[in-house]
This record gives C-alpha cells, structure tokens and sequence, in this order.
C-alpha cells in the first residue's frame, strides 16, 4: 500500500505545492553556567551541543531538530558564549531578545540554588513585554530534598517553575510535555513560512567579504522596502530589492546592514545570523572574496548554507582586485577547493564597481529552478533502469541488490527513495547521485538519495 501511494505520489508531497509550513522554535536562553547546554544535550538525547564554554571555541551548529513524542522543533542554544568586559547583564539581554526574535516559546532556565537574578528580572521584563510563552525552569534539582528551592522563583511571573536535573534527566520528561503544550504547531514566526510572494534570498559570508556592499549596489537607485518583519526590538529587517525586473527579499538584512561590534561571542551571533537567515531562505548567496580566499570561516558558511538544504549561489567579490596572473592562479584553487559544490552557480562580481552584478539573477533563477524540480516518477525509473542495466550493482559475498524502483519523495531541495532488495554500496549510491545530476541537471541544489532495504 506504500508502493501504491508512492507511484500515485501522494508520497511526501506536503512540500511542493502551496505553502509550507516550520517547525516551531523553542530557544533556550539564561545566565551562563545554569546549565542551557546540559539541558540541549538532554532534550537532543545526544552529545552534540557542546558544554563547557571554553573561550574562543567557536560554535557553528546553535539550531537543531528535536523531536518530543513524534512532534518536530527547532531548538535553539543561545549557550555559546562568555560574558566579557560588558557584563553578564548585556549579554544575557541580547541572548533573551535574540531568542525573542526567531522564537515561538522560550525557556528561560535558572539555577535554583541561586535563584533568581537582578539580571533574570530584567530579562524577564522584556520577555513579559514580547508576549512569547516563557517557560521557567529551575534547573539543577538533582533529588526531591532540592525540589523547595525552586518554589521561591514562583513570584517571577511565569507561573510554575518546572524543577529539573538537565545533568540526570529529572523531570525533563514533564517539562517537554508542557513545552509541547505551549508551541504552536508550526512556526509563527512571520517571514519564517514559505508561500508565495518574492524569493527570499539569504545573503551571507564572513565579516568584510562585502555583503553590505553588495546589497548597497544591488538595491541602488532601484525601489527598496524595508520590512520590519518580526516587530520587535531587534529589527530584523528583511528588504525588498528589485533585480532583473522582478522583486526579491533579502532576509534579515539588518545584520548585514548593523554593524557587528562585539568582540567575544561575536561568531557566535554571526552563526545564529546565518542559520537563522538560511532558515527563512529559499536560496543563499554565499559570498567569498578574493582577497582572502576559503577561510576557515568562509568553508563554515558554505557548509552550513549545503547542510540547510536550500539553493545555492557562490559569489566570489572583490574581482576588481585581480591582475591576469593572480586570476588564473586564483581560477585553479578554487576549483580545487569548491569540488564538493561544484554542483553550485558560481558568479565573479565587484560589489565596487557594480560589475557582473547583472550575473546574479540567471545563477539564482537557475538554482532555485531545479531546487522546486521534480522529476515523474515514471521519467525517473526509465532512467535507473537504464542505468542499472548499463552499471548493475557489483556482486557482494554473492549476493547482487537491485533497484526496484524509485520514487521523487519531496522537492525543495529534492529527495529521492530507492527501494532495493539490499544495501547499496556507498560508491554505488554516489554514482546514482553523479548521473541523476548528470542527467537531469540539479545545478544550484542539494539532492538527496536515501534507500529503503525490501528484505
Ligand atoms: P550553560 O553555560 O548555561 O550552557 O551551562 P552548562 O550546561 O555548561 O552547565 C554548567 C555546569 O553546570 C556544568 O558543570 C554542568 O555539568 C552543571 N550542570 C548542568 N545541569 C546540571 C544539573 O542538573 N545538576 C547539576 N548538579 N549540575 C548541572
Ligand atoms: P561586509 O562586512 O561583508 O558587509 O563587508 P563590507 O561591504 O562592509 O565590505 C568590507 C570592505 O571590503 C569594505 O572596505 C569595502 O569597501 C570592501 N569591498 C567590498 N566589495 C568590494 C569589491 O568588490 N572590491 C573591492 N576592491 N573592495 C570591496
């Protein structure tokens, strides 16, 4: 009865046509050393998240899926900082409106041995103000005998304080129950949906690649609408820029338009920015420069931009900058070095001088195509038959597994099932991949193939 849904692709179809809807977000936040990161782990049922804040170390990954009694969230861990020379207070402030801004509930953890802070009653002003669902935790109930301590946090405002161990796991259970409670069923967050309306666009890199440069040249003397997306204090603003005749909305330009000025915990807030922007992206312009080319923090981008599964457009800037001898030297290292997304557009520009800006529009146009294409399943099984017929599976312990059929599960970006009588080898399943781009031209998007093993 799958097979039948599959070919009559009912199959995972909910994200292709129509709007689509995101999980909702539930972001943690709280003074350091309260135990956020414990309590990710904990939620995650895994080791992910990192604990301890050692100076320096720079967090990439700070939104992950989670999954609470079949329900889907986005949790973000707003735990990856050092409080500096500015103080906790300003620190935890811009963590909570952060949280406040991407987030449809939040859970504001404490240490019920401490208590409440003056900095906690701050924090709580601005969240009673945004009207999210807060969620208090009292974190560091290790046994019943501390259970009392967090009664005193029951004047805050937030109702009940959920006492909980996110170090053994005591009464994490009950505290996701209510979570789940709380959040929405899909995000809330305006921007966050996708529908129709402009393409939106995540324009991101690395400090002074010229994302701000760009966006100055691309919106020009051309119409631009600032839209104040969220409402609240921290403005995340998406614009509206018209390029090639057609509106397009760049998400959360204000983080390329404010400047960043914080010195520790800087990467941090840049990692947030990006995730947070690809989050609400269709397609993301990865912006590298010439000047300093694949950085370390240029290669983090880039791989969270694949891992985020939208379209993708690489803009190399600062072009002007090259001589001859310098770009032909320039054109073999980067070949090298982008040879796992040789699948990506690539685009030369000068953000200065405005030259190839024009290029931009036909590279996203072309990504964001084949990242809505979807191939019928008849199309796709003439092809693996072929395929198959050409290059079968090389024989294992005596044993060959055959394809039966394959089907398109989703788009956006595309996802193929293969059902199979056995395991594909790896390289076999990278060949699949090779000739499926081959064949049906997936330039500008991720591809996915998963099997399915018929025993
Ligand atoms: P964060 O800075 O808020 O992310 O805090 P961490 O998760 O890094 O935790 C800070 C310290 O508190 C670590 O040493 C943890 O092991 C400890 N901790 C976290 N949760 C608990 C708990 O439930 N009980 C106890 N006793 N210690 C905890
Ligand atoms: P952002 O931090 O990514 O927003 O980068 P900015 O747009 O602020 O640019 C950083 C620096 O690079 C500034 O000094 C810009 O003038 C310079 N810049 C940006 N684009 C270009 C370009 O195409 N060519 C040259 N030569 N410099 C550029």
């Amino acid at each position: 009865e799958e097979d039948a849904a599959l070919l009559s692709g009912e199959y995972g179809d909910e994200d292709f046509d129509g709007p689509v809807k995101l999980d909702p977000v539930l972001a943690i936040i709280g003074r350091p050393n309260v135990g956020k990161s414990t309590l990710v782990n904990r939620i995650l049922g895994r080791r992910e998240a990192v604990v301890e804040d050692t100076p320096g170390v720079t967090r990439d990954r700070v939104m992950y899926s989670a999954n609470w009694n079949g329900r889907n969230f986005t949790l973000v861990d707003t735990g990856g900082w050092e409080h500096d020379a500015r103080g906790i207070h300003a620190r935890v402030a811009e963590q909570a409106e952060m949280a406040v801004e991407l987030a449809d509930a939040v859970l504001f953890v404490v240490d019920s041995a401490v208590g409440a802070t003056a900095t906690d009653e701050g924090v709580m002003k601005m969240l009673r103000r945004s009207k999210k669902p807060v969620i208090m935790v009292a974190n560091k109930v290790d046994d019943f005998a501390q259970e009392a301590d967090s009664a005193t946090l029951w004047g805050l405002g937030f109702g009940e304080p959920y006492p909980v161990s996110a170090l053994h796991g005591r009464g994490v259970a009950d505290l996701l129950d209510h979570v789940m409670d709380v959040l929405p069923e899909f995000s809330t967050i305006e921007g966050l949906e996708r529908s129709g309306g402009p393409r939106r666009i995540a324009l991101i890199g690395r400090p002074n690649v010229g994302k701000s440069s760009l966006l100055n040249k691309l919106a020009g003397t051309e119409r631009v609408v600032v839209d104040n997306t969220a409402g609240t204090t921290r403005d995340p603003v998406d614009e509206f820029i018209e390029l090639g005749g057609r509106t397009w909305r760049f998400v959360d330009t204000a983080g390329i338009r404010r400047r960043q000025h914080m010195a520790q915990g800087a990467d941090y807030y840049a990692s947030l920015r990006t995730q947070a922007a690809l989050e609400k992206a269709e397609v993301a312009v990865v912006l590298l420069a010439v000047d300093e080319v694949l950085s370390e923090q240029d290669v983090r981008i880039l791989q969270l931009a694949i891992e985020s599964g939208r379209a993708l457009v690489l803009a190399f800037n600062k072009w002007d900058l090259l001589d001859d001898e310098r770009r032909r030297y320039l054109e073999r290292e980067i070949e090298q070095d982008l040879a796992h997304v040789e699948w990506a557009p690539r685009v030369n520009i000068s953000a200065k001088t405005g030259w190839h800006k024009d290029r931009l529009v036909p590279a996203l146009d072309l990504a964001l195509e084949n990242w809505d294409k979807r191939i019928a399943t008849g199309r796709l099984n003439a092809f693996l038959g072929e395929l198959v017929a050409a290059h079968p599976h090389p024989v294992r312990g005596g044993k060959q597994p055959r394809i039966l059929f394959g089907t398109q599960a989703s788009s956006r970006p595309p996802k193929f099932v293969l059902f199979t009588t056995g395991f594909l080898d790896p390289g076999y399943r990278r060949f699949i991949t090779r000739r499926l781009r081959e064949t049906f031209g997936f330039e500008g998007t991720p591809i996915e193939v998963s099997m399915r093993v018929r025993e």
